[in-house]
């Protein structure tokens, strides 16, 4: 974490000063513990700034928190920030807003008030010209105890932007440009542009999940609606072979984390190689193999999330989008295990996932060739399973089943994973007692 430090904008009071003004969409809903969800968010917000090197000041105020420019950033600096709050949960949008102090407006300091406004107006208004466009100003009081209403200083300012601007026509109902003015009890914000944040809640507000992780486009977006509910989320990813320590962050499943890093903020990737459920399998001739190899991944992800301190598992998992999804084998597989299994895409369209995926950054490195345990397994995979069918089966190839979990988790690797960069690895067997 950077340390943090006042800027100098908050000790001379005339100073204009340049925040990122984050609104939060949901947690504006809470009730008594809405503190608690803004302070995470704010957590968040600080560690998302130092990941990015800048070390502004975060600062509560009525219905939003305000990120404070350091005098000296470049506009680029600024949208960068912008940039790394839209992978932030709990943003719903967000602005680059300059603020303009004010003494009230009241009699003694009226004048001067409305000089600096205006000035600061007009200098935005020009700066934003465009030709034969049209505009608005639209003027929120939060707060009420300046001696105007909001009409009328939208009123007075666009009358203000029309004589002594190039700008020529307003539009109350569909303007090219909005001159937002969000009136506080020291500062008058004045801005032009939203930006949306991602929306949801702030990661580490909802608990732990383990999201099963494939090379593929679905899982890595239902890990992302995980994180969006504010979920912290760790991975686990079953392997065909050992994890390459040298590859490291090329691999890319480590990519497929390392991106869905910069929103879940910290999380595990747990890369456990399945070569002692493929010895077993190689035994004999069986059917079933995946629906077998499903309730596999589950019951030794069940295990490391008890470990790990993760109350759920996450599949990217959508009703009859292959096999292994038909609703009986979703069925069966998940009567695998005790711990809940949530399914966040169970409903969606093929078309809907890849939207997501591209939106979040996980499309181009899913599409890539991967070579994924579906390439082991038969051609004619078996759409229909049940659960008692499914243990007998286990019990024949697996007369050891807390062995073979055991066996397996021996071999994982651990690699840590923080905003969207990797930290370390190494061998989770080697931390087992
Ligand atoms: P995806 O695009 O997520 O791979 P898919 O349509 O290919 O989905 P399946 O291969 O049947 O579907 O996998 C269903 C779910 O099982 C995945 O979304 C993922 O959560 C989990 N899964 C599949 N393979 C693996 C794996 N090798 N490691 C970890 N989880 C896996
Ligand atoms: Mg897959």
């Amino acid at each position: 974490m950077g340390t943090e430090r006042h800027t100098p904008a908050q000790h001379e009071p005339s100073a204009i000063s340049r925040s990122v003004v984050v609104h939060y969409g949901e947690i504006g809903l809470k009730g008594k513990n809405q503190p608690q969800f803004r302070r995470q968010l704010r957590r968040v917000i600080r560690e998302k700034l130092s990941s990015l090197g800048f070390d502004w000041w975060v600062e509560e105020a009525a219905g939003m928190l305000m990120v404070r420019a350091d005098p000296e950033a470049s506009s680029d600096d600024l949208e960068r920030v912008v940039g790394g709050l839209q992978q932030v949960f709990g943003i719903a949008w967000m602005t680059i807003a300059e603020g303009t102090p004010h003494g009230g407006f009241g009699a003694e300091t009226g004048e001067r008030d409305f000089a600096l406004l205006e000035e600061r107006l007009l200098d935005l208004g020009r700066r934003r010209f465009e030709t034969g466009k049209t505009f608005a100003v639209r003027v929120r009081r939060g707060e009420k105890r300046v001696p105007f209403t909001s009409p009328q200083l939208e009123r007075r300012l666009g009358a203000l932007l029309l004589s002594e601007t190039d700008w020529e026509e307003v539009s109350l109902a569909n303007p090219d440009m909005v001159f937002y003015l969000d009136v506080r009890h020291d500062q008058v914000l004045l801005y032009t542009r939203k930006e949306k944040g991602p929306g949801g809640l702030p990661v580490g507000t909802a608990g732990r999940v383990l999201a099963l992780l494939s090379g593929g486009i679905d899982s890595p977006v239902a890990a992302y609606f995980m994180g969006r509910r504010g979920c912290r989320v760790d991975f686990i990813h079953f392997a065909v072979d050992a994890f390459d320590m040298g590859q490291g962050a090329r691999d890319k499943i480590c990519r497929l984390a390392r991106r869905l890093s910069c929103f879940t903020v910290n999380s595990r990737l747990h890369i456990v190689p399945y070569v002692h459920f493929d010895l077993a399998l190689l035994r004999e001739k069986v059917e079933f193999e995946l629906v077998l190899f499903r309730r596999f991944m589950l019951r030794v992800a069940e295990v490391l999330a008890g470990r790990t301190g993760s109350q759920a598992l996450i599949t990217g998992d959508n009703l009859s989008q292959v096999a292994s999804q038909t609703l009986s084998n979703l069925v069966s597989t998940t009567r695998g295990i005790l711990m809940p299994v949530f399914r966040p895409l169970i409903g969606f369209e093929k078309e809907e996932i890849m939207d997501w995926a591209r939106r979040i950054g996980t499309f181009d490195i899913s599409i890539e060739p991967y070579k994924d345990c579906c390439a082991l397994i038969g051609r004619h995979p078996r759409t229909s399973s049940d659960h008692e069918a499914m243990a007998a089966w286990e019990a024949r190839l697996f007369p050891d089943y807390e062995q073979l979990i055991e066996r397996t988790l021996a071999d994982a690797v651990v690699v840590k994973l923080e905003h969207g960069t990797m930290r370390e690895h190494e061998a989770l067997g080697a931390r087992r007692p």
